[in-house]
């Protein structure tokens, strides 16, 4: 049941610019690594909110026709992501819906841990759900609040909600944005000509010529307004909701972001390259190249070989094009699945001894893949080294971690492990050289959730909290 609400997502949105869902186009073009199965834009065509959404990726399912279809100053943008049971159409996002407060589109990244919680509920009192997602839990608590705002139902619902939230709720005239208590995923403000924009990642800033204004910091509500006679328009805190503590997503920086993102105060590539530098430190080895798996390995790679002074290299070589559809040979070819992908570079691996960096082991069968295949190509040894510590447990706050009994670490010792991936020598990086790597000025044990290596969650429901200490 857990599989249905888990959900990688991407928000963005922008307020007063004449160019509105063309720049919301490109925003989510830029954040298509948080989800590439459906995409969807809500812009605000006279007072009333239209939405064009589809399954697919940004640049396949937003044709011109499609945008021509989206006028308006103010819109709103959603990509996702979903394991087995969400993927379909009637959840992909924005939700747009009608409330006697007036049309509103919203859209989500990060899952609640009390979403089936508060849909029982909900239902159990008489609405109607039309999709699978916990997303479609927040609107209706926004749409049945008694507050005679909507800026006050807003606040309202979000009291209710426990777990990961980092969205945008547009109305005719406003966007509203807010981040859960513990921050758990990034969520940013931008400034661009005369509109105030919103983005999982400041990456999408970036490709829109726009600048980073802040973070949406943790707990915050935000109304993002164009106020009557105003020549631009303005950001005010509604409301900042109290968390006992922080806790950003680690794994947004392990894996999940992109390295040319600032989120949560820090430039991913940068700590990617850190973490690398620390896992040479905690985990060196005599050998002769560091390789990369890319793209997920590429700065941590980086960061080990400048540490350890290894020449990297990129002895593999991905293709960028493989798609979902795909026809498989009928002759078994070896190691078929991941050389559609990655292809060794022979030249660059033949008798030597590598260190082989990639950012996380899952399941572990990629590794095993590459390993094998580096040494059918020559290389005499090979060294995993992985840039964070081993994946033990599933995240309830939004990242598609397979269940507990999928993962290899959750049962096997770095030693078992090392020898089904057939390495010579494995090493993870430590909980605690990652979080130092992480950020220099605060205490980062208090500030980032850990608990897909750690174990430990930050907020859990007790039908979650089953499921999390299951051996
Ligand atoms: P596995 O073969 O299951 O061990 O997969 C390991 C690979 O999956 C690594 O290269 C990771 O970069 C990648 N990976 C880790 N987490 C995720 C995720 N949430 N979604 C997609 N790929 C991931």
């Amino acid at each position: 049941m857990f599989d249905k609400f888990k959900d990688e997502c991407g928000v963005f949105g922008i307020l007063n610019h004449p160019d509105a869902a063309n720049l919301v186009y490109l925003g989510l073009y830029a954040l298509q690594h948080r989800g590439q199965e459906s995409a969807g834009i809500a812009s605000v065509v006279d007072q009333k909110i239209v939405s064009e959404k589809e399954m697919g990726k940004v640049v396949d399912v937003f044709t011109p026709e499609r945008l021509s279809r989206l006028p308006g100053d103010t819109a709103i943008g959603h990509v996702r992501y979903s394991t087995a049971g969400g993927s379909m159409l009637c959840n992909a996002q924005p939700l747009v819906v009608s409330t006697h407060k007036g049309p509103v589109a919203l859209a989500h990244n990060g899952n609640l841990v009390n979403g089936a919680e508060l849909r029982r509920q909900l239902e159990a009192t008489g609405s109607i759900f039309n999709s699978m997602s916990d997303t479609e839990a927040i609107v209706h608590l926004i749409a049945r609040s008694k507050e005679p705002t909507l800026e006050k139902a807003i606040v309202d619902t979000l009291a209710q909600c426990r777990g990961a939230y980092s969205l945008a709720v547009m109305t005719p005239r406003k966007i509203f944005v807010a981040r859960d208590p513990y921050g758990f995923r990034p969520l940013a403000i931008g400034k661009i000509d005369d509109a105030l924009v919103v983005s999982s990642e400041t990456c999408a800033f970036d490709l829109i010529g726009a600048e980073t204004l802040r973070e949406v910091r943790a707990g915050e509500v935000i109304v993002i307004e164009q106020e009557e006679g105003a020549a631009a328009p303005s950001l005010r805190v509604v409301h900042r909701f109290p968390a006992p503590r922080e806790a950003r997503c680690i794994f947004e920086h392990v894996y999940f972001a992109r390295p040319d993102s600032v989120i949560f105060g820090n430039n991913v590539a940068e700590v990617r390259q850190r973490f690398g530098a620390q896992l040479a430190r905690e985990h060196p080895v005599e050998a002769d190249i560091v390789i990369p798996v890319p793209d997920s390995g590429v700065f941590a790679a980086l960061g080990y070989a400048l540490e350890s002074g290894i020449p990297f290299q990129f002895g593999l070589v991905r293709n960028h094009y493989v798609g979902r559809t795909f026809i498989e040979p009928k002759q078994t070819i070896r190691n078929f699945g991941v050389k559609v992908k990655l292809n060794p570079v022979r030249e660059l691996v033949n008798g030597k001894r590598v260190v082989l960096i990639d950012d996380s082991i899952v399941r572990g069968t990629t590794s095993k893949k590459i390993v094998r295949m580096l040494k059918q190509y020559g290389a005499k040894e090979v060294h995993m080294r992985i840039s964070s510590p081993p994946t033990t447990g599933p995240c309830y706050y939004g990242i598609d971690t397979p269940e507990r009994r999928d993962l290899i670490a959750s049962a096997s010792s770095t030693e078992e492990i090392r020898d089904f991936i057939e390495a010579d020598s494995l090493g993870y990086l430590s909980e605690e050289g990652m979080l130092n790597a992480v950020r220099k000025d605060d205490d980062p044990s208090k500030l980032y959730c850990t608990a897909c290596f750690s174990g430990r969650y930050p907020v859990v429901e007790p039908e979650f909290e089953a499921a999390a200490t299951q051996a």
